[in-house]
């Protein structure tokens, strides 16, 4: 252990020797000297504590007694969370050295903090370096009571770079990790005790702003030196990531956006190739409609011409009745039972052939609704009708154009 009381004071073995290895041998003869008299306690058991600088080359204390050491919790800790503590602790005295500072440090009501700093402005921190999380219980618990004492609380995971090299996705982390990057505000800090390095992890979400999609969903992460790390008094870490998260996501955003771009010129390209075409295709459509049309009207201004003849000679058949040539529904079936009716098979055939724009199809049909009756007129009403029920857009088309043409519109 790293930590014991004498005479109710914190004392550290590691103040022996410095991080460049150079003792300080006052410190390690107050330590001898307060060993050999039992005055050394633990924090743990209150049991008797000695100071050990000698085959195993760190400074450390352990229970004078054995036995009751198998018993401590104290004596439980790895030395990996040991060293952990130990490069926090001195971080953290690099950048304020003139704070109060207590490794292990126990408050009245039993609970213990990895790390304990009160900065001369106020401000009280915990460090919590945890390896493995046991229980979430223990984690929420002592979260609650650091609030109500009023002490921000840091939670740092103890781990190795290796850890993370095939991280890409949030599930992918191990619970604890997961749970301190969600609570530590999108950071999560791991320390490798070996390396003497900080690794950090951020989540990354982005979405698109106009469909709401998620874009990209990924950890984030870059390893830092300690020395190039600052733990403000208030737990956030002061160093280049955010920085560097920010760069990696307007990367992103920028090579997205230039490619929605591509697409959406691409896309508005295709459309006016295709707006092109169709309109070339409905001119196309226009002018044979225009020419037919034309064609057509000059048929029914003969079959005009020819039906006022006819009524000229047949004068006395009408009652002297004179008829406009709109005014065809007038006519009787009788006036023009000297027209050679055919069956339905014949105007059903004159009808598609009109659909199916064949050449002369809609001069046909007009021909015989000009010189036929109330009964071709209704019969081919009712073939159109037909297909213009269901649906035929062109048989509505061709219906309406051919009862224009034959003035029965
Ligand atoms: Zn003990």
């Amino acid at each position: 252990m790293q930590k014991c009381r004498l005479n109710g004071e914190a004392v550290y073995a590691f103040k022996v020797m410095d991080e460049n290895d150079v003792v300080n041998v006052e410190y390690e003869k107050m330590l001898r000297r307060a060993s050999e008299q039992g005055e050394l306690k633990c924090e743990d058991c209150g049991a008797d504590i000695v100071f050990k600088f000698g085959d195993v080359k760190i400074p450390h204390f352990s229970h004078k007694n054995v036995l009751v050491g198998g018993g401590c919790s104290y004596s439980k800790e790895s030395e990996e969370h040991i060293k952990g503590k130990k490069l926090l602790f001195d971080l953290m005295i690099k950048d304020y050295p003139d704070i109060k500072a207590e490794m292990r440090c126990r408050f009245s009501n039993g609970k213990w903090a990895d790390l304990y700093f009160e900065f001369n402005d106020g401000q009280k921190l915990a460090i919590e370096f945890q390896r493995k999380l046991n229980s979430i219980s223990y984690w929420e618990d002592k979260r609650k009571f650091y609030k109500s004492i009023n002490v921000k609380d840091l939670w740092i995971a103890s781990g190795k770079r290796d850890q993370f090299e095939n991280i890409l996705r949030e599930y992918e982390f191990m619970f604890q990790h997961r749970l301190f990057l969600n609570d530590n505000s999108n950071k999560l800090l791991v320390l490798d005790v070996e390396r003497k390095e900080f690794l950090i992890a951020s989540k990354i979400i982005v979405s698109d702003k106009e469909t709401n999609k998620i874009i990209m969903d990924k950890i984030f992460w870059r390893i830092y030196s300690l020395n190039d790390i600052k733990i403000l008094p208030n737990g956030d870490i002061e160093c280049e990531f955010d920085k560097e998260f920010k760069y990696e996501v307007d990367i992103f955003v920028q090579a997205y956006l230039e490619e929605k771009h591509r697409a959406e010129v691409k896309q508005e390209l295709r459309r006016k190739e295709v707006e092109e075409r169709n309109r070339k295709r409905i001119e196309e459509q226009q002018r044979r409609y225009n020419e037919e049309h034309e064609r057509l009207s000059q048929f029914t201004d003969q079959a005009k011409n020819n039906y006022k003849k006819t009524n000229d000679f047949s004068k006395g058949g009408y009652g002297g009745k004179s008829y406009s040539w709109n005014g065809y529904k007038k006519k009787t079936n009788s006036s023009y039972s000297a027209y050679n009716r055919k069956n339905d098979d014949y105007y059903k055939d004159k009808v598609n052939k009109a659909i199916l724009e064949y050449r002369y199809g809609m001069d046909n049909l007009v021909r015989i609704l000009v010189n036929g009756g109330s009964t071709e007129y209704n019969t081919i009403k009712k073939m159109f009708e037909e297909k213009i029920n269901k649906g035929d857009v062109r048989a509505d088309r061709v219906f309406k154009e051919v009862m224009r043409l034959a003035g029965l519109d």
